[in-house]
């Protein structure tokens, strides 16, 4: 970390216990009640300089603990100064690359800040925005938005960012490969230059570092090395085997009684559709989900999976990005993936907040190559 103010070196090392971290009551006793003892490496770095206003470039990735790093504070922040909210305005955006994750960190919301009657609203495409127009009338407190419907009901007059106090942008190195770059650039146009802004990315592209420039304001750095961290609590194993007999030998692993609940991960939309098929027939309680299932599809299988109904769940990348399941146990890559970043963040959905965790590879004679 650069720049640390002289009052607060010594007393990072101090911070083992989240009561030292000055948060309001309700927040303390919502952090008991999720059974979170002490705060992360991330959250014991940031969340001070996040009370006392800064801007911060956070380098890290899902698995550190890196939500409730950004959530503590502004919960802190919204909870002390009040504002009645104002119709169509939010105080707070979280842009973010996908509805997934858009409706984890809105659930993480809801969790730490339950004791403290704030409003929120959930915003991206993919469903009608009739009930998101309606959350927006009276105004929020915090929004959770992913770019291109946030756009769309800004364009409508329906959202405004005028009276924005912080803005984050977290996952910013997915957002790029997802091709959001311009309408990050757009939103960002229309912010209010007085604010606080937050810039969460797992790697640090050059057009990430452009563009943390550019938003931040003499930002402090912090950065975390969760993929080592996780990846160490992570069993990993290689499977060589034929294209022919995966189907077989997933079949075998997951009878398995340490298989708790399966995270598998195919190439393509359509390997998942057929995988979660065959497994269906063979008796596994199983869905699929990717980018060409309806958004409630897709809400049923991660409610389901979440709560233990479904053992198994086939996803393609994109998909999964940013899921968190605390129960899952193995992470199977039934395809192989082209690039290592993947690689980690697809293992790392194993081993979530402490846990171990175990990810098995399978590979045939044409992806060789990629392992
Ligand atoms: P994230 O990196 O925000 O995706 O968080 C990863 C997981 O860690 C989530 O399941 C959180 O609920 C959990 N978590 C976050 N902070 C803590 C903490 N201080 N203690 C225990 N679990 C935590």
């Amino acid at each position: 970390m650069t720049d640390t103010p002289p009052f607060l070196k010594g007393s990072l090392f101090l911070i083992s216990d989240f009561s030292a971290l000055n948060l309001l009551s309700p927040i303390l006793s919502a952090l008991q009640h999720a059974g979170y003892t002490k705060p992360t490496p991330i959250q014991a770095q940031a969340i001070p300089h996040l009370q006392s206003g800064r801007d911060l470039l956070g380098i890290a990735q899902t698995g550190t603990g890196k939500t409730a790093a950004f959530a503590l504070p502004i919960l802190d922040r919204l909870g002390r100064r009040r504002l009645r909210s104002q119709a169509g305005h939010a105080r707070v955006l979280i842009l973010v690359p996908t509805r997934e994750l858009a409706s984890q960190i809105d659930a993480s919301f809801a969790a730490y800040g339950a004791r403290l009657g704030l409003s929120r609203a959930l915003v991206f495409g993919g469903v009608n925005q009739h009930s998101q127009v309606r959350a927006m009338l009276r105004g929020v407190d915090v929004l959770v938005a992913t770019p291109g419907r946030l756009l769309d009901l800004m364009g409508q007059g329906v959202v405004s960012l005028a009276y924005l106090e912080v803005f984050v942008l977290d996952e910013a190195d997915r957002m790029l490969d997802m091709g959001f770059i311009s309408d990050i650039r757009k939103v960002v146009s229309k912010l209010p230059p007085t604010r606080q802004t937050l810039l969460f990315s797992a790697t640090m592209p050059k057009e990430i570092s452009a563009l943390a420039e550019s938003l931040l304001r003499d930002p402090v750095r912090v950065e975390v090395a969760p993929t080592a961290t996780t990846v160490e609590r992570v069993e990993q194993k290689v499977y060589l085997v034929d294209k022919l007999h995966k189907v077989l030998l997933l079949k075998d692993v997951l009878q398995n009684q340490k298989v708790r609940q399966a995270l598998i991960f195919t190439r393509t939309k359509h390997g998942a559709d057929k995988l979660a098929d065959a497994l269906e027939a063979s008796g596994v309680e199983v869905s699929a989900i990717h980018g060409n299932k309806s958004q409630s599809a897709r809400e049923k299988a991660l409610n389901g999976f979440r709560d233990g109904r479904l053992r198994v769940l086939v996803a393609t990348d994109i998909a999964a990005r940013g899921l968190d399941v605390p129960g899952v146990s193995h992470v199977i890559n039934f395809d192989l993936p082209n690039e290592p970043e993947s690689y980690v963040h697809r293992i790392g959905r194993t081993a979530r907040a402490g846990r171990e965790g175990m990810a098995i590879s399978f590979c045939d004679v044409s992806e060789r190559g990629f392992l």
